[in-house]
């Protein structure tokens, strides 16, 4: 089987070298992740069986993940299936596998993909079982194996299903749904209680409510030009009620609705004493569902698919896979905390009986993920440990000596946390913290003070960031900080600078001083975590913007600890790692910070430097725009710049990058003809992106036109305008790092919120930020307000999605908490609940990574 120089034998001998150097997973730079993309197109390349290398994939993952005392048994498993193949029973996955298997494919540019930042309906893959794979001609029914990984159905395309064909595969895939798995762990945003209907006579204004009611009449009437409504005349027998679209392209869809019974959605309101729902969503009722006072799901949709559609088909899809769910939950805890089953709370999640019983399901799932976050933390926790970094001493004259080289005095908070982690990088235990502060609070001084106290301990220093401009100005500002400083040996700091556009002769300086310690502390892209990247002693690396990597890319950073140059052949040796910093702009209020990262440490800056202008924040009415215009335009003669941002329709990014073109051509040629103006959004490479922010902060432009993707970092002092269009659509996190891309400078900074701000929810968000610029506060809030299944709200804090469980529900938080602690103790590496790591992994994976 195994052919000369083929992927197989290549692995064999990577195989070989592990055994003989104990397991360790550095026989590759990079380990077995590292080499697993290349090896499975190599594979696939010499045409070796699809299913066998998908396997061996998912065990490399495993490999790297495992410990040193279960790789030996994985290593195994991979040998046995390049020697024989998948064996035919199990020609279901194997093992648990891991990412959805990429087709091989050119290798991507090396930043590719973390450019990408505005891909909202990206959502992270959930699927039950990760390898797709087409139904099996002749299902034999499976033998029950206790570590079966879910059958094949659950893993099954949804074109299985009757009524979905190749289109509306596709459309669903826009949900993230391709599988019946997806299907089913489809969750409902909301439900409309038909227990509860509320009559039309009832109705009060400023409710929001669902309503059944018989369309009597559907009018039309231009009222401008570009201004058209459509009413709807409804009636159930108590009152009539008027509903009002603004838009013609609802008439025919609701012409052929005459006569029938519909489901209206909206806020109530009163014009000229008659009842009116303005813009609601509306669907034909079922006249079942509501004479029995059904709940009734509903879920998150895309164009060309409805509610009705989609819950048919996972009715569906669980009638066929409910039975092959098989619960991850150890009985007893799901004793011990009262939860239902899985199976029953898929049931009722998708079809409650009672509100009671839908409570009790949303409790059991959002356990799960709340569960699975505190033993993913803990267990990385331990794994992490399970490591020796350098210890790099500091006295308090060495910390003095960095805070006096500055031009400014350190506020108290940038002191104390230097201090916090000059505590922890003493120790040869790897340091994992996370600094938490607003824009502008200091956290790249900060971390140039770690920086300085490893130079002075002659070790190395890595700084990742997200893009090539940030890199490129964390490297300006750090040349900055740092010039003037010396290493212990009297030198002064080498500073360089390694992205993909750094090239020749100049890349292969900083790589050979990077190889032999003559540069002290290096800024770069993901080109810093390249096979061909070697350090000589690296003790320090910082994360910026954290959630914008992937758990793996920060692990291969935290490979390249190098060998300090002092041998560390000793197989016992534990492998040796840098310590860890990562740095984020988005505050998590600080006991969900400590709840969810559980014992990983968490610094705070929680003060601004002195003089800072406060950004004047104001909520302005669609109807004030040409004011807004014009105010802009006033700043612009002054000499600024400003943003003009549009939202991201939580469907399509297309539609978002539409709409943002649309407004750009509307404005450049309608509004500011004169002005120079710019355009920014994510349908463009990442090259484009760092393109235009360039010539914006240069100065080349006056107006940016952008959607969300404008940087969290980027440094542009001279823009002190923000606009932000339909702001009621974004997140109060989101909204308030937009924020922090004015005020930078020594200029009076505004931002204007632009909204109808028509529902209450809506408008306490825009007021909290008009009240603040305390982003620790508005994360307090925003906790407050947040609903269970925010995918913005968690997306921006780098936790993994959650769908079901509220961030603020500190009741089932504490639950899990307590239970994984329990569990954790017990057995740390969950060796008896192989179903429940798996679960983990998978919930954790992808954790962060917003491509
Ligand atoms: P962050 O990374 O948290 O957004 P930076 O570290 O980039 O913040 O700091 C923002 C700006 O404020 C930089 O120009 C920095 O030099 C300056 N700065 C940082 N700390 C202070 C301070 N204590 N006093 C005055 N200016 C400061
Ligand atoms: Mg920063």
């Amino acid at each position: 089987m195994v052919k000369k120089d083929s992927a197989y034998q290549r692995l064999q001998r990577i195989l070989e070298l592990e055994e003989k150097q104990g397991w360790r997973n550095r026989a590759v730079i990079g380990g077995a992740e590292a080499l697993r993309e290349r090896w499975v197109k190599d594979a696939l390349a010499e045409g070796e069986d699809e299913a066998t290398v998908q396997a061996i994939q998912a065990l490399l993952t495993e490999y790297a993940q495992a410990d040193q005392s279960t790789r030996p048994a994985l290593a195994q498993r991979i040998r046995r299936l390049m020697a024989e193949g998948l064996p035919p029973e199990e020609q279901a996955p194997a093992a648990p596998p891991s990412e959805p298997v990429q087709p091989p494919e050119p290798t991507p540019e090396p930043e590719a993909g973390l450019e990408v930042i505005d891909q909202v309906g990206a959502s992270r893959d959930r699927s039950r079982q990760d390898v797709p794979r087409p139904p099996k001609p002749a299902p034999k029914p499976e033998p029950e194996r206790d570590l079966a990984p879910p059958t094949s159905v659950l893993g099954s395309p949804v074109t299985i299903l009757r009524g979905i064909g190749g289109q509306k595969a596709e459309k669903l895939a826009r949900l993230g749904i391709r599988t019946i798995a997806d299907l089913i762990w489809h969750i409902p945003f909301r439900y409309d209680d038909f227990s509860k209907l509320r009559t039309i006579a009832e109705l009060e204004p400023g409710e929001r409510v669902t309503v059944v009611a018989n369309l009597w009449q559907v009018k039309e009437r231009k009222i401008s030009l570009k201004r058209h409504m459509v009413q709807g005349i409804l009636n159930d027998g108590t009152g009539t009620l008027r509903a009002t679209w603004w838009s013609k392209w609802i008439a025919p869809k609701l012409q052929a609705e005459v006569g029938k019974t519909l489901h209206l959605r909206g806020t109530v309101g009163l014009y000229m004493g008659q009842k009116t729902l303005e813009h609601p969503e509306f669907e034909r009722a079922d006249n079942n569902e509501v004479a029995q006072g059904q709940i009734v799901p509903v879920y998150r949709l895309t164009e060309g698919i409805s509610n009705r559609q989609l819950r048919a088909w996972i009715n569906q899809a669980m009638k066929l896979a409910l039975p092959q769910v098989k619960d991850p939950l150890p009985r007893s805890i799901r004793e011990r905390y009262q939860l239902l089953d899985l199976r029953s709370a898929l049931e009722q999640i998708h079809g409650p009986k009672n509100q009671d019983r839908l409570a009790a399901a949303r409790k059991r799932l959002a356990f799960d993920e709340l569960f699975y976050i505190q033993l993913g933390v803990q267990r990385r926790r331990h794994l992490f440990r399970q490591a020796t970094a350098p210890a790099l001493a500091s006295s308090s004259e060495l910390v003095e000596r960095f805070w006096s080289a500055l031009p400014f005095e350190p506020t108290g908070a940038q002191r104390r946390v230097l201090q916090e982690i000059a505590q922890d990088i003493q120790r040869t235990v790897p340091m994992s913290r996370l600094v938490q502060g607003d824009v502008g609070s200091g956290k790249t001084v900060v971390a140039a003070g770690a920086m300085f106290i490893a130079a002075a301990n002659g070790a190395q220093s890595a700084l990742l960031a997200p893009t090539q401009i940030l890199a490129e100005q964390h490297h300006r500002g750090l040349s900055k900080l740092l010039a003037g400083m010396a290493r212990s040996d009297g030198h002064p700091l080498e500073v360089a600078l390694l992205t993909g556009r750094v090239t020749g002769s100049e890349r292969e300086r900083v790589l050979a001083g990077l190889a032999d310690g003559s540069i002290d502390v290096v800024v770069g892209t993901t080109a810093l975590i390249q096979e061909a990247v070697t350090f000589r002693n690296l003790g320090l690396a910082v994360v910026d913007e954290q959630h914008r990597f992937g758990v793996e890319q920060r692990g291969t950073l935290r490979d390249k600890g190098g060998n300090g140059g002092t041998g560390g052949n000793g197989s016992q040796e534990l492998p040796r790692v840098p310590h860890m910093l990562v740095m984020s702009a988005t505050p998590i209020p600080r006991s969900l910070a400590l709840t969810l990262y559980g014992d990983l440490d968490v610094s705070v800056i929680d003060e601004m430097p002195p003089g800072r202008q406060p950004v004047k924040t104001k909520w302005f009415l669609p109807t004030e725009r040409e004011r807004l215009y014009a105010f802009l335009r006033r700043r612009v003669e002054e000499g600024r710049q400003g943003y003009i941002i549009y939202p991201l329709v939580e469907e399509s990014e297309k539609l978002a990058a539409g709409a943002a073109v649309d407004s750009y051509e509307r404005l450049s040629q309608e509004i500011f003809p004169d002005l120079r103006l710019t355009l920014l959004h994510g349908r463009m490479s990442g090259s484009e992106k760092d393109e235009v922010m360039r010539a914006f902060a240069a100065g080349e432009y006056d107006i940016l036109v952008s959607t969300t993707v404008v940087e969290v970092g980027i440094d542009v002092p001279n823009a002190t305008v923000m606009l932000i269009e339909d702001a009621e659509r974004f997140g109060l996190a989101q909204l308030h790092q937009l924020r922090g891309r004015v005020g930078r400078g020594e200029h009076q900074s505004y931002c204007a919120l632009i909204s109808k701000g028509d529902s209450p929810h809506a408008r306490e968000r825009l007021e909290a930020l008009v009240a603040t610029n305390d982003g620790f506060a508005l994360a307090e809030k925003d906790l407050e307000l947040r609903g269970p299944g925010d995918f913005l709200g968690t997306r921006q804090s780098g936790l993994p999605d959650l769908r079901v469980a509220a961030l603020g529900d500190t009741t089932t938080l504490a639950m899990a908490q307590e239970a994984a602690r329990t569990l954790f103790q017990e057995d740390p590496e969950l060796r008896q609940y192989p179903r429940l790591l798996e679960e983990v992994e998978r919930f954790w994976r992808g954790h962060g990574d917003v491509s």
